[in-house]
């Protein structure tokens, strides 16, 4: 079991956006900077006129590992972790595991999509390989 996040006004839209499918990124509405992890100041232009909003909910993989090591009894191994570009937020990647059945297969520049997965009052992110041609 993984420690879950503790909910804080700058994060609580990311962590509760999945409740409705959504990808929820803050994004500064004075300058356009994508803020992540969330913050209620823009680092940019350090405006506090900073809102989140739903993203499209793909992205493209920059980055993955592959975990073979299972550190608790009850966790299924393989499964990968993948750092993924998210569509409509420059510059923001989200790390999240891949719910696929074979991780080996991932590749870098791979279209993906996000799902959410329940966990208390949170909804944890993972991305799902999108199928060969409906990438955009
Ligand atoms: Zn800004």
């Amino acid at each position: 079991m993984q420690p879950l996040p503790e909910l804080t006004p700058e994060n609580t839209a990311f962590w509760t956006g999945g409740e409705r499918g959504e990808l929820m990124i803050a994004i500064c509405n004075a300058c356009a900077k994508a803020i992540h992890p969330p913050q209620l100041l823009c680092p940019a232009c350090l405006s506090r006129d900073v809102a989140a909003r739903a993203m499209p909910g793909t992205g493209t993989v920059y980055s993955f590992t592959v975990n073979h090591q299972p550190w608790t009894p009850d966790m299924q191994v393989p499964f990968a972790l993948a750092v993924v570009d998210v569509d409509g937020a420059d510059g923001v990647r989200v790390t999240a595991p891949v719910d696929c059945p074979d991780p080996e297969s991932l590749c870098i520049g791979q279209r993906m999509a996000i799902g959410f997965t329940p966990a208390g009052d949170v909804w944890l992110p993972l991305w799902r390989p999108l199928a060969e041609g409906s990438a955009r």
